[in-house]
């Protein structure tokens, strides 16, 4: 989607701080981290949120979960975790209008949210 700010990540045309990419995800640093440890894992695909995945799309949830987990260790939140979020529309605290999984981390995270 032309306007869309993860997609125009996405596209590499503005810039991100990039952990990992493939033909049909990738995970960059949030710009405005929340915790020592704190990336955002998202779809090349531009789906707005995650009430509005299609059945057809839907072995990718796992997809960036797994990658999230995957990234979330290799930044050493293994053995006291991390948290995995994904905010939906307004009432979730949606900010982006593009499928994404917060990953936070490195910190004690307090619940529940505000
Ligand atoms: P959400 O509120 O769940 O929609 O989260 C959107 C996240 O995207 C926020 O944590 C922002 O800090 C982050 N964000 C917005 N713009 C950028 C950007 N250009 N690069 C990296 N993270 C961004």
């Amino acid at each position: 989607m032309s306007d869309c700010i993860f997609c125009k990540i996405a596209k590499g045309e503005i810039p991100s701080k990039k952990i990992f990419e493939d033909d049909e995800i990738l995970a960059f640093h949030d710009a405005a981290p929340q915790a020592p440890v704190h990336f955002l894992v998202i779809p090349r695909k531009h789906i707005r949120n995650i009430m509005e995945l299609e059945a057809s799309d839907i072995s990718l949830p796992g997809k960036l979960l797994n990658k999230a987990q995957e990234l979330a260790a290799a930044q050493g939140c293994a053995e006291k975790g991390a948290r995995f979020v994904i905010n939906c529309k307004s009432d979730g605290g949606q900010t982006v209008d593009h499928l994404h999984v917060h990953v936070l981390g490195g910190r004690t995270l307090s619940w529940p949210p505000g």
